[in-house]
């Protein structure tokens, strides 16, 4: 974001500044949310070592790095549970690097990424070299590993040993696993190692041809739809999979109102099925295609009001646990090109949280705690990561937010290699100012006082 489009006053340093994750930091006066702790109020929230700490007594509290947060809301670091980083493979679309600098500037501290690189993610060095290359970057990467080799469908990953790697969880990514046999095997073996499959739900043979959600306005447009009935068919398959086998499914993207329906229900039976929506599905409907932007072309498509209705009530009561933004960069010469040629996805990692506090949060539709549960302590609890939480002794992974400001979306200014937003020109409600991770500032957003 550029600094001259941001309305706010986006200073958010006083005094000494944090910068190493040794010494001992204070941020001061901001209201700090915390679902895990209970914490809701205005506070300091200290640390050391890269851990949050107790305040410490008159004498051993001098000196330390403080963090001026008044204005700001203080919040544990969002986890995201489905981001293409494309490295290895696709280093022109967003490196890990790249991508951790990108989720940095959204308040993500922590990031699953998808392992339909090349080669995919499904053996054990392949998962070592994803978290080797990303010692280095500044938020925590998460590898999620195949469920098939190549991620063909046809022959299981070795878990165990992907789990020993250090997957957090297993994907074939954008593909629907078509076997119900190889998929009951994936729930069966992942529940040795309490791994969630997650599962991309969408059956090819009636998504074939597709372009965008098979309605009136596709009708009217001329574009072949992909109807929602693709994706209820596989969830509603993939749910009876995950109950007779007592695996862990998590259905992403979720995108219909029947999807929503289907995961209420089978959370009542008590089936182990956790859920994530995309910012682009809760904010964007199938009516805005009109323009044939290739930036709106998303897989699974953008749906009617009805479904974005049901998943933001969803998301609201719980039945879908998480929000996830599905950041699949892409280049100027993948979007730039005809609609039936373009390729599906968009970014979403710097503006998944403006996004859903412009959508949700500032018009009373998502509380600021249920919004904080969704994007971070529910996510982190799914994949069984650290974070999630400002209780003493979690990781000092957390972000500042200035609820009051609004900031126009320009991709030229993401620290993505690629710009396929579909919220390019949206003004959006309140940023992120500053994101500490591990106690050391790897994001602060330096913006004259005067803009
Ligand atoms: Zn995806």
């Amino acid at each position: 974001m550029r600094p001259d489009e941001r309305v706010s006053d986006g200073r958010v340093t006083d005094g000494q500044v944090a910068s190493g994750g040794a010494e001992l930091s204070v941020v001061r006066n901001g209201h700090i949310i915390d679902p895990a702790s209970g914490r809701d109020g205005i506070g300091d929230l200290w640390f050391r070592d890269g851990r949050i700490i107790d305040r410490p007594s008159e004498d051993e509290a001098k000196g330390p790095s403080v963090i001026d947060a008044a204005g700001r809301l203080v919040l544990p670091g969002l986890v995201d549970m489905h981001a293409h980083l494309c490295e290895p493979g696709y280093e022109y679309r967003e490196t890990l690097e790249s991508g951790a600098e990108a989720a940095a500037a959204g308040g993500v501290t922590g990031v699953a990424c998808m392992p339909d690189t090349e080669p995919d993610l499904d053996d054990a060095p392949a998962v070592r070299f994803v978290r080797e290359r990303a010692a280095g970057v500044p938020v925590h990467i998460y590898p999620i590993a195949a469920v098939t080799m190549g991620r063909a469908g046809e022959r299981l990953t070795e878990i165990g040993e992907l789990a020993g790697a250090g997957a957090v969880a297993l994907s074939d990514a954008d593909r629907t696993i078509r076997n119900p046999a190889i998929l009951r095997r994936a729930l069966e073996y992942s529940r040795m190692f309490d791994l969630p499959i997650i599962a991309h739900c969408e059956d090819p043979s009636l998504s074939a041809g597709g372009l965008m959600h098979e309605g009136r306005h596709a009708t009217r447009l001329g574009l072949k739809g992909i109807p929602s009935i693709a994706e209820e068919t596989i969830a509603a398959r993939d749910i009876m999979l995950a109950e007779w086998t007592g695996g862990r499914l998590h259905v992403t993207h979720v995108s219909t109102a029947v999807t929503v329906g289907l995961v209420r229900a089978a959370k009542e039976r008590g089936v182990r099925v956790t859920a994530d929506v995309s910012p682009h599905h809760l904010a964007l409907t199938d009516e805005s295609l009109s323009s044939y932007d290739t930036y709106l072309k998303i897989n699974p498509p953008l749906r009617s009001r009805a479904d974005v209705d049901a998943l933001r009530e969803g998301l609201a009561d719980g039945t879908i646990d998480a929000v996830a933004s599905d950041h699949t960069p892409r280049s100027v010469d993948e979007k730039n090109t005809e609609f039936q040629e373009a390729l599906p996805g968009a970014v979403g990692l710097e503006t998944m949280l403006s996004v859903v506090h412009t959508e949700l949060i500032a018009p009373g539709l998502l509380t600021w705690r249920d919004a904080v549960l969704r994007l971070s302590t529910a996510p982190s609890g799914i994949l069984g990561t650290e974070g999630g939480s400002l209780a003493v002794g979690s990781p000092a992974d957390l972000f500042l937010f200035d609820p009051e400001g609004t900031w126009t979306v320009d991709p030229a200014s993401f620290k993505s290699r690629s710009g396929n937003t579909p919220f390019a020109g949206c003004v959006l409600k309140g940023s992120v100012t500053m994101t500490v991770v591990g106690g050391r500032i790897v994001y602060r957003c330096d913006v004259p006082e005067s803009s």
